[in-house]
């Protein structure tokens, strides 16, 4: 087995969701994002081990919502992204959820429905200002009416994203909560037990009014903050993932000596170099070459020097000793002192928790403890 393993804490995870839903309150559902292979977390894994702590789950796709039903999810999953006209006998097939961005997708659906005398749960996607997919103000009345009414087409839900929720008190997502209100009273004159949605991780933390019937809080149940501003860690929820490798080569080099790729790190002096066994090819990205990036060993840190390659990278351990196969820390905690944030790692890349996260590869071993 790959020694490079991406270690969940089922506990730490769970312990997650139930802040979470105590948080928004019990009456309200839970849907959990698992798209992107649940965020890097394994998806058929992670979904396994929420199931009977949510409500819902959710995926970006078709095929990740196959994944989840081939694999014995039962808890109504709902596929977030669009789809095409040939994707919609197996969305049927496979009891999924089925997001209608359209009226046009409101149609097609109604097609294959009638045609193969079957129908179809539906949540019907309002573009309340992310601007991206979903029925516009002119256009959802309309569209929400098409499928209440329509034999074949059950409405479940009505949802709709935010887009600036990532801080506390932020003008675009009051408007977008306000316009959502609007809609979702009209969805209820309709049908009264229908399922509004708004909330992601954002929502949950900063914004109890886009609560509404269910949340669908992604990177927070994970144990990560949507954005790194401090504005008060107010639910309890911690990472559950960690990164871990194992030393596979120790050499001492002279003083002098280029390390990897390019020459990119020269020893000042004599030191022992340990070779792991994780590079990009793992998702380990090589921006992270020579940024001073430290992993754990032995309960003391230490930098990766030289260019990261696809494989393999370099730790400068100086003096210290260690032997060959010694496991190796590179994301999680250790103990109160002695922890490597994934905030590190997306600092220096200059990127979000999220990418980092769903940038693990397949090689990458999950297991969950
Ligand atoms: C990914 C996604 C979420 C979760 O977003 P987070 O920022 O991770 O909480 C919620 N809703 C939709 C429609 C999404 O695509």
């Amino acid at each position: 087995m790959h020694p490079t393993k991406i270690i969940i804490n089922k506990e730490q995870f769970t312990n997650n969701l139930i802040s979470l839903k105590t948080h928004v309150g019990m009456d309200r559902k839970l849907c959990l994002p698992v798209k992107a292979n649940a965020y890097g977390h394994g998806l058929v894994q992670t979904a396994k081990i929420a199931e009977s702590f949510v409500d819902y789950l959710a995926v970006a796709c078709l095929d990740e919502g196959i994944a989840l039903k081939k694999n014995g999810i039962k808890k109504p999953v709902l596929v977030f992204g669009s789809f095409d006209n040939e994707q919609i006998s197996d969305l049927i097939k496979f009891n999924l959820e089925i997001t209608v961005t359209s009226l046009d997708k409101a149609k097609a659906l109604e097609v294959y429905c009638r045609t193969s005398d079957t129908i179809c749960r539906v949540h019907v996607k309002f573009d309340s200002g992310m601007n991206r997919v979903g029925a516009l103000d002119s256009e959802i009345k309309e569209l929400i009416e098409y499928v209440a009414k329509n034999p074949v087409l059950q409405l479940i839900g009505v949802y709709s994203h935010l887009a600036s929720s990532d801080s506390p008190d932020n003008e675009l997502t009051h408007q977008q909560i306000n316009k959502f209100k609007e809609i979702a009273k009209l969805a209820k004159k309709l049908k009264p037990d229908v399922i509004c949605h708004l909330a992601n991780s954002g929502g949950v933390a900063y914004y109890p009014e886009s609560w509404f019937d269910m949340v669908r809080p992604g990177i927070i149940s994970y144990g990560y903050y949507p954005s790194k501003a401090q504005h008060g860690h107010i639910i309890k929820v911690r990472p559950c993932l960690s990164l871990h490798s194992r030393i596979m080569h120790i050499k001492k080099l002279p003083e002098g000596l280029g390390v990897s790729y390019s020459h990119r790190f020269t020893t000042a002096q004599e030191s022992n170099i340990a070779t792991l066994a994780i590079g990009y090819g793992d998702g380990f990205r090589r921006c992270l070459s020579n940024r001073g990036q430290e992993v754990i060993i032995n309960g003391k840190k230490y930098p990766i020097v030289g260019n990261i390659c696809m494989d393999m990278l370099m730790v400068n351990l100086g003096n210290d000793s260690a032997n060959v196969g010694d496991d190796v820390l590179l994301i999680g905690t250790q103990s109160n002192e002695m922890n490597i944030p994934l905030e590190s790692i997306s600092e220096k890349l200059g990127t979000i928790d999220y990418e980092v996260l769903v940038g693990f590869t397949n090689r990458v071993v999950r297991e969950y403890a």
